[in-house]
């Protein structure tokens, strides 16, 4: 960016993602640059990025390996498409994707988590069609989850404030439970009660019939619905249900993919194999927006029965394996690898759930949940919902961190190269404002 440009003097023409507009060019908040585990401010203030970006700077930002790639990408080969040609970036960055998801056959590109949500839902209904099981049309959903924007997604997706300017989309959906039960509030890690809740899904089953429901799509760590891990055995049940019943079994690993909790992907930490696998975000270190969509074997294959002249699935994105996208998530992956950025995940798992755990006397706290590298505060409510949530969110901000509020919840997701020094700032940052 120019350095003259600070605070533009127009902040009306960017139509803002999720903001309250006004209360933004009240108290605008810009970042200028981003180094490692820390933004600049336009005014020159540090701020540690406990969000890692939004759940997405894995490596942390600004990674001289990934620029120069990016750089060296959009140099020698701007743009491609693929559909029905090709280039090898795109296909050498799915095999790397591919290698790193125990099970997974194929993954399908797309430039978004909402992207990648709609075209793994789409594939689910298509998988069955291409089987002769075309009546599977019901997809199944939970409350609080955050599948993305668009019609699939928001579809599936639990939280009602993203729902309810828009009713209701995809006509045939039923939703499971949350899992946030009283009795696990301040559990550390994986709750003990809730794997009762997967059987939302056979009740499901005995009401519509197994045969028409096509898949079931969860986080397995819900994510920006609140920060919600899975309680023990629940996965477990879901796939059980799913296998009984020919259901496709989604995961929508957005946000815990590419190492958030120690692994990989989530489902190799919870050891529960799905069908689709759903990731975005840590793809390419957020550097260049990308998705994808990991299927096994036996879902690829379905597809293969079509005639040879015709593509075997209607669905593409004028980028999908773009190729700076592409570039940017081999030099990604590499980085990942060459500085084992998941084994520092699985090691400072514990000291981070120390930390956030250690919050739990403060006035005011309600509720702590963690697991991997992720974990959410919840303030009591004061007044309407949020509010507390919001004030909590300004005044870590201008104490040097940024968190993300989510109702009356303070989520954090940092980069995954956190070390004991930065888990006791953060907890010294939490501290001494959430006391206050
Ligand atoms: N799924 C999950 C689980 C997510 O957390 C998100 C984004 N936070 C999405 C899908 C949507 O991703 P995007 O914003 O890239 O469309």
């Amino acid at each position: 960016m120019p350095d003259d440009i600070r605070i533009p003097n127009d902040l009306d023409s960017f139509w803002m993602p999720f903001t309250p507009s006004r209360a933004f060019q009240e108290a605008p908040r810009m970042l200028h640059k981003a180094d490692g585990v820390r933004y600049v401010t336009v005014d020159g203030a540090e701020k540690f990025d406990g969000t890692g970006g939004l759940w997405c700077c894995n490596a942390g930002h600004n990674h001289p390996r990934i620029v120069e790639a990016i750089q060296r990408q959009a140099a020698d080969l701007d743009f491609a498409h693929t559909f029905g040609q090709g280039h090898p970036i795109a296909f050498e960055a799915a095999a790397r994707v591919v290698d790193l998801a125990p099970g997974m056959d194929h993954v399908f590109f797309t430039n978004s988590g909402s992207e990648a949500v709609d075209t793994a839902l789409k594939i689910a209904l298509a998988y069955h069609a291409a089987r002769g099981d075309g009546g599977r049309r019901m997809l199944v959903g939970r409350e609080k989850a955050y599948h993305g924007i668009n019609f699939g997604g928001l579809s599936v997706g639990g939280i009602g404030l993203n729902k309810g300017q828009f009713g209701t989309l995809y006509p045939s959906v039923a939703h499971l439970r949350h899992t946030w039960l009283e009795e696990n509030h301040f559990s550390r890690g994986m709750p003990e009660h809730g794997a009762h809740l997967a059987d939302d899904l056979q009740r499901l089953c005995d009401l519509h019939g197994g045969h028409t429901i096509a898949a079931v799509i969860v986080e397995p760590v819900s994510g920006a619905g609140g920060v919600f891990p899975p309680p023990k055995g629940y996965l477990e049940r879901l796939r059980e249900i799913c296998d009984a019943h020919g259901i496709l079994l989604i995961f929508d690993e957005v946000i815990t993919g590419f190492g958030r909790m120690g692994t990989a992907f989530a489902y190799e930490a919870f050891g529960v194999q799905p069908d689709l696998v759903t990731c975005a975000k840590g793809m390419t270190n957020a550097t260049v927006p990308m998705g994808g969509v990991l299927a096994t074997a036996a879902v690829r294959d379905a597809f293969r029965q079509a005639p040879s002249k015709m593509p075997d699935l209607f669905h593409g994105y004028t980028y999908s394996g773009h190729p700076l996208a592409s570039a940017a998530c081999i030099a990604t992956l590499e980085v990942y690898r060459d500085e084992d950025i998941f084994g520092n995940a699985a090691r400072m798992a514990t000291p981070w759930e120390d930390m956030v755990h250690g919050l739990a006397d403060i006035d005011g706290v309600i509720d702590v949940r963690n697991c991997g590298i992720i974990a959410a505060i919840q303030l009591a409510q004061q007044g309407a919902v949020g509010d507390a949530g919001r004030a909590a969110h300004a005044k870590l901000w201008e104490a040097g961190l940024i968190v993300r509020p989510i109702g009356d919840a303070l989520a954090m997701s940092p980069p995954l190269t956190i070390t004991q020094a930065h888990v006791d700032e953060i907890g010294a940052t939490l501290r001494s404002v959430l006391a206050a």
